[in-house]
């Protein structure tokens, strides 16, 4: 069956197979994700992207449930963004001009009443605001190591390429590229939803932050267990750790992530992609206790050269972005829009499962929907990574591609935007049955 939609992909898409081939010699193999990381032989080639819909080169629409992986959660180019933007860049004018703008202290105002967290700082990409978190939790903390979920992910982050081995013991995550030392150096590591392992490891106090995802969304969704947030952060409390909540990807639970849906209490909190509305941009935000102990430090040179910041960060593009994608576009009725679609979404998937006696799981998190090839919701990450089937996986994504639907290539994922409509849900509804009803036969 999958030679059978490869073949497909190819006969529909001749100009995206030799476009690829064409620029084989530039970018494959080398580490770019939107080049090599695909269902099939190929990339299909983008032509253009509006709201839910994208096209490539060789003529055919797509619904994407994709959405560049979250960072086109609030559809392709939405208007209010792609006027702020313009209006910035050709009538102000000055996109890198390393002054702050009238914008910026709106987002910042609107960051906190969305995550409850009083001070805020840009950066360009949820990997930064991670690094830099990192740091200023190490700085004000005075310890070195950063714990992390095993099989998180949080960027291409040093400290977060380790997961839980075979023994128990924290290892390097198998692949990781370049690593600038033993990462138990730096790091430590316990599985999500395991509050002993977590103490265990809190307990040689060490720890400057726990980075955490509310709920892993990187290997599967894994959902937390009731009582696990608040354990974590009792224990998080009861051993001098900060507490880093990363809402990159679980803004999908609502206007202000998990962190206001669930009422967590960071003391850190980073977010990227969607905030800019398809426009590079990513904020961290502290909690008014640590912003004082950092603005408390004569020693650390917080502005200048001293390891956190970059040049482009909060530049008035991103941050007119940012303004213009919270202020007009994922707004609270439109994430009301995009869970109810998520919940239909997640209805259909459901059926197609139970119809041929799949033994599948299905996890949402408020827009954001996923299956996984186990009967039980996976609980950690491990567990997770065991319920994955590379060729199932690239089947269906290739089925439904070939058939004018696009998943997540990592996952099998499906994200709202808010111009996603129930004509698009239904439509994945119907080809997602037919798959199934292909892999039964
Ligand atoms: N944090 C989370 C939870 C992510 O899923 C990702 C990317 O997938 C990142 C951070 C890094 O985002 P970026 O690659 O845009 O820096």
């Amino acid at each position: 069956l999958l030679a059978r939609e490869s073949g497909e992909a190819e006969r529909r898409n001749p100009r995206s197979k030799a476009a690829y081939e064409r620029a084989d010699h530039l970018f494959g193999r080398v580490p770019m994700t939107w080049m090599n990381k695909t269902a099939g032989a190929f990339p299909r080639y983008l032509a253009t992207a509006r709201g839910a819909r994208v096209t490539d080169i060789d003529g055919h629409e797509y619904v994407d449930f994709c959405l560049g992986d979250t960072g086109a959660m609030a559809g392709h180019s939405p208007a209010p963004v792609a006027e702020a933007v313009r209006r910035r860049f050709t009538e102000s004018g000055g996109a890198t001009a390393m002054l702050p703008t009238e914008d910026a202290e709106w987002v910042g105002a609107e960051l906190t009443r969305r995550f409850r967290l009083p001070r805020w700082s840009f950066s360009l990409t949820a990997t930064d605001a991670n690094r830099w978190a990192i740091r200023l939790a190490r700085a004000v903390t005075g310890r070195p190591k950063i714990l992390v979920n095993s099989y998180c992910y949080h960027g291409s982050v040093d400290e977060s390429l380790i997961v839980v081995g075979p023994d128990g013991r924290g290892t390097a995550r198998p692949g990781n590229v370049g690593a600038p030392c033993d990462v138990t150096l730096t790091s430590r590591v316990a599985e999500f939803n395991d509050l002993s392992q977590l103490e265990e490891q809190l307990a040689h106090g060490d720890v400057a932050a726990v980075l955490m995802e509310p709920a892993l969304t990187n290997i599967g969704i894994v959902l937390p267990e009731p009582g696990y947030p608040a354990g974590v952060r009792e224990l998080t409390r009861r051993y001098g750790t900060l507490l880093l909540i990363d809402e990159t990807h679980t803004f999908s639970a609502g206007p202000g992530g998990c962190t206001a849906a669930w009422a967590l209490e960071p003391d850190m909190l980073t977010i990227g992609k969607a905030i800019g509305g398809g426009v590079p941009a990513g904020a961290y935000g502290l909690s008014g206790e640590l912003a004082e102990r950092l603005l408390g430090r004569d020693d650390l040179d917080l502005v200048d050269m001293g390891g956190v910041g970059g040049t482009l960060a909060g530049n008035a593009l991103s941050v007119a972005a940012m303004r213009a994608t919270l202020e007009h576009v994922l707004t609270d009725e439109a994430f009301a829009h995009m869970v109810k679609l998520s919940e239909r979404f997640e209805a259909g998937v459901r059926a197609g499962i139970t119809a041929h006696g799949l033994p599948w799981s299905v996890s949402r998190l408020g827009a954001r929907t996923e299956y996984r090839f186990a009967r039980r919701a996976p609980r950690t990450g491990t567990e997770s990574a065991a319920a994955s089937d590379a060729e199932l996986e690239d089947f269906l994504h290739l089925y439904l591609a070939n058939r004018g639907i696009l998943l997540t290539p990592f996952h099998n994922m499906a994200l709202m935007c808010p111009d996603t409509t129930e004509q698009d849900v239904d439509a994945h509804t119907g080809v997602f049955a037919d798959a199934l009803s292909d892999l039964a036969g």
